[in-house]
């Protein structure tokens, strides 16, 4: 089959790799008709995360048809539509039972390299590094999908893929981002960041009844896309984040603040390893405002700051103490996505919501590689990529 392979730094390739198999008797196959490229691909593409190998699958946001089926599978039939949420669950140790499924106890096959680098397992992912159990990603025209009983969620007839696609990763992390900032009528919420994260993070504090919803970031027309959804947008080229989001509070500053920008807040384009990048990031020189120092300096005391944003490694020069004296509360994580996505269906079939408003392009997954690059440098006023294969 083909598929989109990493091969190293800013080296995707469209690859012909052997067709995948059932390993295990709760796993199924699904021959994926649609698959997106997340920001978080993003961080592998600019070899910001260790645990890659080369010839890895790219891709954890897709959807498919079940081709076959495992014989411990039982919920799943060859022929369901299914879209596969990127964390892998069980469904049945301990944090899954609580529902913490993106720190689920059982589906990282490389458990104790992650226990080393995180002091405990978290969850296998698709498409992403072997730290999270290198299972192969979706960005392909077949996919692997283990413990699929627990996690596959059904997709309706009717719906198109467009509309049930982003079930699988940035509409659950969007809305979790919202929901762990408990917004009050009363709120308002600062969303660093106009990607697709922060797209579906403005629209779920709309609809959770925020007073308002800021926006922020320096792209024209992901701000406008935000404007369109209900946010009040900042382009932090133009203008100081903090003094506008003052003004609009009344000098109290927002009580709930969104990262949705994670890594790329301390990349600058003009530096190549890791190594420097942190350095750069310690000595402050970034050459944009750092998202956390910016949150945790403006936001209201007691107020939330929930991080969606992937971070990997160290950071440092952050104002802990500013921190502390202001009683702020930090959530964070990868997505819980089964958490929600019972309701978010609900709410996609109500016509509450039509996820696929992000997608700004469609092409064949043989355009993978350059639609990497096109995503991230922002080229072609490019927001959400779906590749069909
Ligand atoms: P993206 O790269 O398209 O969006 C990031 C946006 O942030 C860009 O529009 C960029 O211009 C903007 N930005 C950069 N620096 C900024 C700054 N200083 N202030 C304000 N905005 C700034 O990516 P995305 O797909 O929207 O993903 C966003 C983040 O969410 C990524 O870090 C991704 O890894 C993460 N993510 C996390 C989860 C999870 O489970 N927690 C799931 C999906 C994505
Ligand atoms: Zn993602
Ligand atoms: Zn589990």
């Amino acid at each position: 089959m083909k598929a989109l392979c990493y091969h190293g730094k800013q080296d995707i390739r469209y690859d012909t790799v052997p067709d995948p198999t059932i390993e295990d008797p709760r796993d199924v196959i699904i021959k994926v008709t649609s698959c997106a490229i997340c920001g978080s691909d993003l961080h592998l593409y600019d070899g910001f995360m260790p645990g890659m190998q080369s010839g890895d699958i790219m891709g954890h946001e897709f959807m498919g048809e079940v081709v076959e089926v495992g014989r411990e599978s039982r919920r799943l039939k060859v022929g369901d539509r299914v879209v596969v949420p990127f964390t892998i669950i069980c469904g049945e140790c301990d944090q899954c039972r609580r529902g913490n499924f993106s720190v689920c106890e059982r589906t990282n096959r490389n458990k104790d390299v992650a226990d080393k680098v995180f002091g405990h397992t978290t969850a296998g992912l698709y498409g992403y590094t072997h730290l999270t159990g290198g299972y192969a990603g979706g960005q392909a025209e077949y996919v692997r999908v283990a413990h699929a009983d627990a996690s596959a969620v059904k997709v309706p007839d009717g719906m198109s893929d467009e509309q049930a696609l982003f079930l699988g990763d940035i509409f659950p992390t969007g809305w979790q981002a919202a929901a762990q900032c408990e917004i009050e009528p009363t709120d308002t919420v600062a969303v660093w960041g106009a990607g697709p994260v922060g797209q579906f993070a403005v629209r779920s504090a709309v609809m959770m009844g925020a007073r308002q919803v800021v926006c922020i970031d320096n792209v024209p027309e992901r701000l406008a896309m935000a404007r369109a959804g209900g946010a009040i947008t900042i382009d932090f080229d133009q203008e100081s984040v903090v003094e506008r989001l003052n003004a609009l509070t009344n000098g109290k500053g927002p009580e709930k603040c969104i990262d949705a920008v994670g890594l790329e807040a301390h990349a600058s384009r003009s530096i190549d390893s890791l190594y420097d990048r942190v350095k750069q990031a310690m000595m402050m020189e970034t050459d944009r405002p750092h998202v956390l120092r910016e949150m945790i300096y403006v936001c209201r005391p007691a107020g939330i700051l929930s991080i969606p944003g992937v971070y990997g490694g160290l950071l440092d020069k952050i104002p802990f103490g500013a921190a502390m004296n202001k009683g702020l509360t930090f959530r964070m994580g990868q997505t819980h996505v089964n958490r929600w996505t019972d309701d978010l269906l609900r709410r996609i079939q109500e016509g509450e919501i039509d996820p696929s408003f992000v997608i700004t392009h469609t092409v064949g997954l043989d355009a993978g590689p350059e639609m990497y690059r096109t995503f991230r440098d922002k080229h072609d006023s490019c927001i959400k990529v779906v590749l069909k294969p």
